[in-house]
């Protein structure tokens, strides 16, 4: 980065006054501008970040009981999993790259770039933020994303032979319906993080917390720390009580009765 952006990156934020209602929200949405002028978030990604951002206005901006239900089924599947792996891409390395690396060794993870517009600038740039944020090894960048994903087309189907390939539990975020749904059907678990319930991705996980990123990372690592301690089987029956169905709906009823709370 030169010096021209850093200084814009301290006064975008010193621009917004500490009382302003929505100062989180726009210090978080300057974190994924930045990553587009420095490459590594795709343009396309700000859309992303949008969509994420009306469906977290609509859930208070706050993590909800249904979220907290997933994320603890979700540590106990990492937990149970024989090659868990974390796929990460512009958005997520924009706004949680030292969670994601905690997360991953709190519950022994692979970490693997998986970008759904591949460049190979974009996977270094990616790859770098998470080495300075403390990951040893970087699965999914050049030639290691060999391996392809079936019944996917193009640069969308490279994953790392050593990762994605054979993982049996796959934490993704802002993930697109039809790599969710090639990797469920590669028999994978699939553990998504996605604010919008109704996203192809959401449906089709096998656990699917519905929440920010930004809230939900702290959370898996702090579950984790705590879960940790559990015999194999309280794991087990922690997953076997979970119903992804019942949560999405449970995500829907609240956003329902939300709305219908705020036109009275
Ligand atoms: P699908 O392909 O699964 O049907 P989509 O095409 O609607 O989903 P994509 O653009 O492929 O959406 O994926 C982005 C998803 O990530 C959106 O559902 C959006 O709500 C969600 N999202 C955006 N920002 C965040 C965030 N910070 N935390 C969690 N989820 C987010
Ligand atoms: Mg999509």
């Amino acid at each position: 980065m030169d010096s021209s952006q850093n200084s814009k990156k301290w006064s975008i934020s010193a621009l917004i006054p500490e009382n302003h209602p929505r100062k989180e929200s726009l210090v978080i949405r300057e974190k994924i501008v930045e990553g587009v002028e420095e490459g590594y978030v795709a343009p396309q990604g700000l859309i992303a970040h949008g969509r994420g951002e009306c469906f977290d206005y609509l859930f208070g901006e706050k993590t909800q009981h249904f979220a907290i239900e997933a994320i603890r089924a979700s540590v106990a599947l990492l937990l149970l999993a024989k090659y868990p792996v974390i796929s990460v891409n512009g958005n997520m390395a924009a706004l949680v790259p030292r969670e994601i690396v905690e997360l991953a060794r709190e519950v022994n993870a692979k970490i693997e770039v998986n970008l759904f517009y591949r460049t190979p600038e974009r996977e270094r740039a990616i790859e770098k933020i998470l080495k300075e944020s403390g990951a040893q090894e970087v699965l999914g960048v050049g030639e290691d994303a060999s391996a392809t994903i079936p019944e996917l087309f193009s640069e969308r189907r490279r994953v790392s032979p050593r990762g994605i390939l054979i993982a049996d539990v796959v934490l993704l975020a802002l993930e697109d319906g039809d790599r969710t749904e090639a990797l469920v059907k590669m028999g994978k678990k699939v553990i998504a993080i996605d604010l919008n319930p109704l996203s192809r991705t959401a449906r089709s996980a096998s656990i699917t917390i519905v929440d920010n990123i930004i809230r939900s990372f702290p959370l898996l690592i702090k579950y984790a720390k705590e879960m940790k301690k559990l015999r194999k089987e309280e794991l087990e029956e922690t997953l076997k009580k979970y119903d992804n169905k019942a949560v999405l709906s449970s995500s829907l009823k609240f956003l329902s009765q939300r709305l219908s709370e705020i036109s009275l």
